[in-house]
């Protein structure tokens, strides 16, 4: 058996013939598998959804409780069948309730990892490699010029610049999922107790990080109905980063812009969105990360995909394990 004959790219995403199911899905399909709540990954309408009882929640919360005809909780590690396939779902290190999911049958194994990062996270569990044939790697970042700064150092970097700045409000876009609240919990690490405001878009995921135990210390809307707009002045505010292109970021009185993505490594980029105050933060592996991880796995093969896929194809090569690109679509990460 070739180890594409137990999970090939489709139209609608990675296939796996013998189980009749997908990895996650970009059209609704019978039965998906999927990494984690982030958009591009997990979609509504699908005939059964396998996935972590936190990315079930989180899909919930999304897209309301009807967002597939069923669904199955994947617990951590343990192996189950599906249709004679073996699959197992291990911690990502992406953004809570994310998980690489393991598909093993005669013999072969392949570990499709969705999106990853290995630095440690206060939100969620940390990546486990997971010994493999074939591994199945993003390379949203798979370039040797990406390796993202130390995170402390970024947040050091924010509240140095409201120190600076006391009488601006710093707005900082992240996205609603994961970043926003591994921003949050950053800050309170930092020793940053004060009460953070939080764009509505962000709140149901907020309290949901809250009821599993992640603390994010006081929040409060950012409505002017908590005061006029000096009532933010020398306030953090974090919202989704397409909030802070419309009308609603000009209730802010001089505003500082900050923008968590790993994306602010490009300077055009920050420059191009009007990114005052980049912060280097990213869900996603760096360079150093992904080929470190690929060796991690121990994996004798390797799928490249969504990103930079040709970059590291060429290292796999290099570095004598055989490698190809998938060539998937659809996948535009919402959580960069
Ligand atoms: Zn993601």
């Amino acid at each position: 058996m070739r180890p594409s004959d137990l999970l090939q790219p489709r139209p609608q995403g990675l296939y796996c013939p013998p189980g009749d199911f997908f990895i996650d899905p970009v059209k609704p399909v019978g039965r998906a598998l999927i990494t984690h709540g982030h958009a591009d990954h997990a979609r509504a309408g699908h005939g059964t959804v396998m996935a972590t009882r936190e990315t079930l929640e989180i899909m919930a919360i999304r897209y309301g409780e009807g967002f597939a005809g069923s669904r199955q909780e994947a617990r951590l590690g343990e192996r189950v069948a599906v249709n004679g396939v073996e699959v197992s779902f291990h911690p990502a290190g992406h953004v809570l309730g994310s998980a690489q999911i393991r598909v093993a049958q005669g013999g072969r194994c392949i570990v499709a990892s969705g999106d990853y990062k290995r630095r440690r996270d206060p939100t969620c569990l940390g990546f486990e490699p997971i010994a493999c044939d074939v591994f199945i790697t993003e390379a949203t970042f798979g370039l040797p010029v990406f390796r993202h700064p130390d995170d402390a150092g970024e947040i050091a970097r924010l509240l140095a610049s409201l120190g600076q700045f006391p009488e601006r409000t710093h707005l900082v876009g992240a996205y609603s999922l994961g970043k926003a609240q591994r921003v949050i919990r950053l800050l309170r690490d930092a020793g940053y107790a004060e009460t953070i405001y939080i764009h509505g878009a962000l709140e149901k995921l907020c309290a949901y990080y809250e009821s599993q135990g992640i603390a994010l210390g006081p929040l409060a809307p950012a409505t002017i109905d908590n005061g006029g707009k000096a009532a933010f002045a020398g306030k953090i505010v974090v919202g989704p980063p397409s909030a802070f292109a419309d009308r609603w970021a000009r209730r802010f009185s001089d505003p500082v812009s900050a923008f968590a993505s790993g994306w602010m490594r490009i300077r055009q980029r920050a420059k191009q969105r009007g990114v005052e105050l980049p912060l280097i933060l990213s869900d996603h592996s760096d360079w150093d990360e992904l080929v470190a991880t690929i060796a991690d796995t121990g994996a004798s093969e390797v799928w490249v995909t969504h990103g930079r896929e040709e970059a590291l194809v060429r290292w796999c090569e290099i570095n004598g394990i055989a490698a190809r690109p998938l060539h998937l679509v659809g996948y535009e990460d919402e959580g960069d």
